[in-house]
């Protein structure tokens, strides 16, 4: 943790961003109850898991009342009812289908970010670029959910210049959203950075980073 701390705080100066704009979501998804109590113990405040039964059983498990639970892996449509009213946030709309669900099934608000496949790479969700700007107009039918910002996943490489490129192409995405003035998607987040690239992620602008292994570990 005091790691990480340290990188973000490293990368923020870098960037010349604060430290304060930086929420650190530690991903528990490969760790047991016991190991996420203490992440919490240690001061983390935002949980994420990317399954109903990873999140339902952390949820039950864990003694904090402060912690935000965030949902960031994609969700299928028939588990939003046992999800949705147990989660603050979702990192992965991304499809009308799934708005329509949440909408029909959420007692509250959901913040969600939607979720944009920036490297085109089949294995990954997300809406195309191109997409985007159609699909998040069509969202404001929906009054249960709140488009707060954006998602990606950047590829699994050593290629710094590429990772950074992914990123950028996101926060142009974010800027261009949020000159339409939407009431509905305010678009002011941006949920990108892993273990392996959360600090080229801070640089760029995230404000939210989802990390698990270089937090939290890795059960065997
Ligand atoms: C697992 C996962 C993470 C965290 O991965 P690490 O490489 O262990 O930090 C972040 N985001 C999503 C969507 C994930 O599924």
């Amino acid at each position: 943790m005091a790691i990480i701390k340290e990188n973000i705080s490293e990368a923020c100066k870098r960037s010349n961003r604060r430290y304060e704009d930086i929420n650190i979501i530690a991903v528990t998804k490969y760790v047991s109850c016991e190991r996420a109590q203490e992440a919490v113990d240690a001061g983390v405040l935002h949980i994420g898991e990317n399954r109903k039964e990873g999140l339902l059983n952390k949820r039950q498990a864990l003694s904090d009342d402060k912690v935000i639970w965030h949902f960031i892996g994609s969700l299928q449509s028939r588990k939003v009812k046992d999800v949705i009213d147990h989660i603050d946030f979702l990192h992965s709309l991304d499809r009308l289908s799934l708005a329509e669900e949440i909408n029909k099934r959420a007692k509250k608000t959901i913040r969600c970010f939607v979720q944009v496949n920036i490297s085109g790479e089949e294995s990954k969700h997300g809406l195309k670029e191109s997409e985007l700007e159609d699909f998040i107009c069509r969202l404001k039918d929906f009054e249960s959910i709140k488009v707060i910002g954006l998602m990606t996943m950047a590829p699994f490489t050593d290629n710094e210049q590429e990772i950074r490129q992914i990123f950028r192409r996101l926060k142009e995405r974010q800027t261009y959203i949020q000159s339409k003035n939407w009431e509905h998607a305010p678009c002011t987040e941006l949920s990108m950075g892993m273990s392996n690239d959360y600090q080229i992620a801070v640089e760029e602008g995230a404000t939210y980073i989802r990390i698990g292994t270089a937090l939290v570990g890795k059960d065997e």
